[in-house]
C-alpha cells in the first residue's frame, strides 16, 4: 500500500498506532464499568503466543447492567428520525476511517491475521457498512395496501428496542458491525458479546466511539459462551438475537431463544466447494491465472473464514497442470509477521484453534488422502515469533466421503478431488450439510448460470470468489444457519412490522 511502512511497530513500541490497556471493563451506558464479580481473563495475542492484556469475564449479574442501560435508552434512541441515526452511523463510519491504522493494528495483534488485509479489507468494509445502512434506512418505506373501499391497511417499520448479538472471532470488527449496523438504523439498542478469543479490537473501537454513541445504545460485555452468551441469548428482555459462530453452538442459541419466542438469525459454518470446470484451461492467459489465484484463496485469513473455498472440485482433463500452477502460487505466499506489509498469512487465532488444524492434517493423512503440498503442521517462524500459532498450509488430494472434505476445519488446509461432468460436480458440490458460500470458475456463461442456480449455498460467485459487498445479501442455506446480512432486507430482521387498518367511512358494516 502506498505511503504503508514496510513493518508496523508492535504495540508498546513507539510510533504503534494502537496502544492497548493492560485491562478492560465491560462498556455499559457509555462507561467502562468492572465485571460485577470482579474476575478477568487473560488475551493472548496469536502473534507471539503472549498476554497483552485482560478483559472482563463477566456473568448473567453483567449482562443484566447491560440490559438496564440499553432498556434506559431504548425509548428516546427509538424515536429518532432516519435522518438523525443516518448522520450517527455516517459519524461512525468517519470514526473508522480516522483511526484505520489504530483499529487494523488491534485487529491483527488480537486476531493474528495479516495487517495488509486488515488495512484494506476488514476496516473498510466495516466503515462501508454502516454508510451502507446510514443510506438504506432511508430508502425504507412503510406501504399501503388497498383492504375494501373506505378501509386502507397502512403497514410501518418499527424498532424491536433491545436486541443482542454474538460474535465469532474470525473478523472479529466486521462481525460485530455486520450486526450493529442494521440494529441501530432500525432503532434498536444492542448488546454485543464478543468471542472470548478476540476481546480487545471490539474494546479499541468502544474508546473511537465512546463520545459518538449515545449512552446505552450500543453495550459490550466480554466473557466465556456459557458464562456470558448464554444469560444473554436466555434473557426475556432481548427482542431478537443475531449469532455468528459454530453451527453446534446456533442450535444451542435456538433452543435459548425458543424459551421466550424471539427471532434468531445465525450465520454459522460452511464447507464450501470451488469448482473448476475444464474450459479455464489456457496456462498463457489471464483468466486462467485468476482462477489459479481463486483457489489459493483457500488461506485468505489463514482458511478462518466461514465462506473458506476448502474443498476444490477440479474437471479431470486440467487437474495436474492447473494443480501444478496452484502449488507454484501457493509457494510464492508470504507467510509469517502479521505486522509486515508483505506477509498474506498470519497466525491462527488460538492454541486450541492450532491444535484443532493440526488434528485434521493428521486425520487426512490416515483417512488415506494423498498430501500433494505441506503436511507439516506447525510451521516455525523463529524470533520473537516462535511463540505465535502458524501453520503451513496444507493440500490434500482425496475422495468428498472423507472426513476432511465433510468438516470445516477452519485453517489454510484446501481438500481437492475431481469430477467428469458438470451434473458430478453438482453433485459433490451439494454433497455436504452446509450451504454458505461457493465459487466456480467457466468461461461458458450458460454453465454459469445452470451451476450456480443449482448450488445450494446462499452466495455463489462465478469467475471471482471473497468479495463481500455491503449491498449483496449473504447467508447460509442447510446447516450454515438462516436470515440474511448485509443486504437492506436485513433491516426488516431488527424491525417490527405494524400493519395499521383504518376505515374512513362512519357507515356500519351490517356484519350485525
Ligand atoms: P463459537 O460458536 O465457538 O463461538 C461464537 C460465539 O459464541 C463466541 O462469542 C462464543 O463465546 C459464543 N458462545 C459459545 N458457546 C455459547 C453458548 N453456549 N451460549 C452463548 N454463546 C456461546 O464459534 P467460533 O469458534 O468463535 O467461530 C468460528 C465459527 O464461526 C466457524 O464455524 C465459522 O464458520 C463460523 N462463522 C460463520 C460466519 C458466517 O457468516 N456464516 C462468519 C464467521 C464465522
Amino acid at each position: 500500500m502506498n505511503g504503508s511502512p514496510k513493518s508496523y511497530p508492535r504495540p508498546g513500541e513507539s510510533g504503534c498506532p494502537v496502544t492497548f490497556k493492560s485491562q478492560y471493563e465491560n462498556f455499559i451506558g457509555g462507561k467502562w464499568v468492572p465485571p460485577v464479580k470482579g474476575q478477568y481473563f487473560d488475551n493472548v495475542s496469536p502473534v507471539n503466543g503472549k498476554v497483552f492484556c485482560k478483559s472482563a469475564r463477566s456473568t448473567a449479574e453483567d449482562i443484566e447492567l447491560a440490559l438496564d442501560a440499553a432498556h434506559a435508552a431504548k425509548d428516546k434512541f427509538g424515536a429518532t428520525t432516519f435522518e438523525q441515526r443516518a448522520k450517527l452511523l455516517n459519524q461512525m463510519a468517519d470514526a473508522i476511517e480516522q483511526n484505520l491504522e489504530k483499529l487494523a493494528l488491534a485487529e491483527v495483534w488480537d486476531n493474528g491475521k495479516p495487517i495488509r488485509e486488515a488495512l484494506a479489507a476488514d476496516i473498510p468494509l466495516a466503515a462501508d457498512h454502516l454508510r451502507y445502512f446510514a443510506s438504506a434506512v432511508r430508502t425504507q418505506e412503510g406501504f399501503i395496501a388497498e383492504h375494501k373501499e373506505n378501509t386502507v391497511a397502512y403497514h410501518f417499520h418499527e424498532p424491536l428496542g433491545v436486541v443482542g448479538a454474538i460474535i465469532p472471532w474470525n473478523f472479529p470488527i466486521l462481525m460485530a458491525i455486520w450486526k450493529l449496523s442494521p440494529a441501530l438504523a432500525g432503532g434498536n439498542c444492542i448488546i454485543i458479546k464478543p468471542a472470548e478469543q478476540t476481546p480487545a479490537s471490539i474494546m479499541v473501537l468502544m474508546e473511537v466511539w465512546a463520545n459518538i454513541v449515545p449512552p446505552g445504545v450500543i453495550n459490550v460485555v466480554t466473557g466465556y459462551g456459557p458464562e456470558t452468551g448464554k444469560p444473554l441469548a436466555c434473557s426475556p428482555r432481548i427482542a431478537k438475537i443475531a449469532f455468528t459462530g459454530e453451527t453446534t453452538t446456533g442450535q444451542l442459541i435456538m433452543q435459548y431463544a425458543s424459551q421466550n419466542i424471539i427471532p434468531v438469525t445465525l450465520e454459522l459454518g460452511g464447507k464450501s466447494p470451488n469448482i473448476f470446470f475444464a474450459d479455464i484451461a489456457n496456462e498463457n492467459d489471464e483468466f486462467f491465472e485468476k482462477a489459479v489465484e481463486g483457489c489459493v484463496m483457500f488461506v485468505l485469513n489463514q482458511g478462518e473464514v466461514c465462506t473458506c473455498p476448502s474443498r476444490a472440485l477440479v474437471h479431470e482433463s486440467i487437474y495436474d497442470k492447473f494443480i501444478e500452477k496452484v502449488v507454484q502460487r501457493l509457494g510464492k505466499i508470504k507467510q509469517g509477521d502479521p505486522l509486515n506489509m508483505e506477509t498474506m498469512v498470519g497466525a491462527q487465532v488460538s492454541t486450541e484453534q492450532m491444535d484443532k488444524i493440526l488434528h485434521y492434517v493428521e486425520l487426512g493423512k490416515k483417512e488415506g488422502a494423498q498430501c500433494i503440498v505441506g503436511g507439516s503442521g506447525k510451521k516455525a517462524i523463529g524470533g520473537e515469533l516462535e511463540g505465535g500459532y502458524y501453520i503451513e498450509p496444507t493440500i490434500f488430494k482425496g475422495d468428498n466421503k472423507m472426513r476432511i472434505f465433510q468438516e470445516e476445519i477452519f485453517g489454510p488446509v484446501l481438500s481437492v478431488t475431481t469430477f467428469r461432468t458438470e451434473e458430478e460436480a453438482i453433485q459433490i458440490a451439494n454433497d455436504t450439510s452446509y450451504g454458505l458460500g461457493a465459487g466456480l470458475w467457466t468461461r461458458d456463461i450458460m454453465k454459469a448460470y445452470r451451476v450456480s442456480r443449482a448450488i445450494k449455498a446462499g452466495r455463489v460467485w462465478v469467475n471471482c470468489y471473497h468479495e463481500y459487498p455491503s449491498h449483496a445479501a449473504f447467508g447460509g442455506y442447510k446447516k450454515s444457519g438462516f436470515g440474511r446480512e448485509c443486504h437492506k432486507l436485513t433491516l426488516e430482521h431488527y424491525q417490527q412490522l405494524k400493519n395499521i387498518i383504518i376505515s374512513y367511512s362512519p357507515q356500519p358494516t351490517g356484519l350485525f
